[in-house]
């Protein structure tokens, strides 16, 4: 009898495996569709190189990408090959959008490159002259108590030290804050936001943001981590950047010694796509992962770049393997200049809908949705609920079977 019981258990757990197998095929197949990217970057880069006349060592150099940022469409052409009509457009939207890329970022480039996420992140659309699209959807402007500081939330802020980014996202939903140059808020009113932190002590949680919170010098980032790591109700604190992504030499030994005198400090970064997902990104995750940082992920939902939901299944998996954990995805706001890359609600959940069972839970960020005004995040997920009743709970899995579980 108990023979019987047990075959027939391994029977069912053979039929169930391959069934799961089967689940993760399709995936599999769209996963080995994927450029491989190492020797169409080698060229890439060595093409930049050339033309900005730079040597390996001032490659690895944060300084040297930063001050070799690509913002002309004559060099731009240069490098990747534009036609005169491209070119115009590029400078018709780059005379009210800035733009800038860091040479390693247009490293990055698939060969067939205007379709590529990297191309769709980085250069001037000309559907960002489109009418539409609100300058400041978040109502930001009034939710500043003290200079620099965004408050929404009960227990923590926001403090906005830069308006500096190492590259110009084209999707930037902060757009507004990204200004025609480049400047970092002065000391006296990053002084006055962290008296508004010391002054005010339900502030547990302090997000150090832009811009991008790591184009400050050293120094500066030391000056505010000290002070706040000096304030006893500041619990944690929080860094807001891109720079893993599109100038991950920034991240050197020197700056992460600063970082690990302040523990606990959490940076939550924005990694897009797969394709971002480089060596040179591993290794600024490495260093951060090693310094004590606990590393997320914000991704934002684009239209074109990442809608897709094996692409956000292949980006979530890439960003645990370099100790990202996949934190929040955006629904993405209806911003001035970057209507062409929003999506239907619909496909948010319908991506998380493919995440959820499909893969790791460890992969799988909240979706989120921005109130207008200001009035903070809201998390929204596939409904699993199918009925409530009195005694009684009706609920879908994974996969769409209906159970019922009691009500007590
Ligand atoms: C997003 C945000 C935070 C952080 O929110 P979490 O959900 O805790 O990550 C804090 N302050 C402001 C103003 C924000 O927009
Ligand atoms: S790094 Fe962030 S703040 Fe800067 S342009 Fe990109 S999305 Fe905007």
């Amino acid at each position: 009898m108990r023979e019987a019981g047990n075959t027939d258990n391994l029977s069912q757990s053979l039929l169930r495996s391959k069934e799961l197998k089967k689940d993760t095929l399709s995936f599999l197949e769209h996963v080995k569709s994927l450029p491989d990217m190492e020797k169409q970057v080698a060229k890439r880069k060595r093409k930049i190189l050339e033309v900005l006349d730079g040597t390996e060592e001032d490659w690895v150099n944060w300084k040297w990408q930063l001050r070799n940022r690509i913002k002309d469409s004559v060099v731009l052409a240069k490098i990747i090959g534009l036609s005169d009509l491209d070119k115009k457009r590029i400078d018709k939207v780059g005379k009210l959008y800035r733009w800038a890329i860091s040479p390693y970022y247009l490293s990055l480039l698939t060969e067939d490159f205007q379709s590529s996420p990297i191309y769709r992140q980085a250069i001037p659309d000309i559907r960002e002259l489109a009418p539409g699209g609100s300058l400041d959807p978040m109502n930001e402007a009034t939710t500043s108590p003290a200079p620099c500081v965004t408050r929404r939330y009960p227990d923590r802020m926001i403090i906005n030290v830069t308006n500096q980014c190492a590259m110009y996202c084209r999707h930037c939903q902060r757009r507004r804050n990204i200004g025609e140059v480049d400047q970092h808020a002065c000391l006296e009113d990053i002084g006055a936001a962290i008296d508004y932190v010391a002054q005010n002590k339900e502030i547990r949680d302090v997000l150090i943001t832009g811009g991008d919170a790591l184009m400050l010098s050293n120094q500066t980032l030391e000056f505010i981590l000290d002070k706040l790591h000096n304030i006893s109700h500041v619990e944690i604190k929080r860094i807001g950047t891109r720079i893993p992504v599109t100038m991950p030499q920034r991240i050197t030994p020197e700056l992460v010694d600063i970082i690990r005198k302040y523990p606990p400090i959490f940076i939550n970064t924005q990694f897009n796509h797969p394709l971002e997902v480089t060596p040179e990104a591993k290794l600024a995750c490495d260093r951060l992962a090693e310094g004590g940082v606990v590393l997320g992920n914000q991704a934002v939902l684009l239209r074109g770049i990442n809608d897709e939901p094996f692409v956000m299944r292949k980006l979530c998996q890439e960003l645990l393997k370099i100790r990202v954990r996949p934190y929040y995805i955006f629904h993405a706001k209806n911003v001035q200049g970057t209507c062409h890359f929003q999506t239907s609600i619909a496909q948010g959940l319908n991506i998380m809908e493919s995440l959820r069972g499909h893969t790791s839970g460890l992969a799988i960020p909240t979706f989120i949705v921005n109130a207008p005004g200001g009035l903070g995040k809201i998390p929204i997920m596939p409904n699993y609920i199918q009925k409530i009743q009195k005694d009684k709970v009706f609920l879908r899995t994974w996969e769409g079977k209906i159970i019922q579980i009691e009500n007590r």
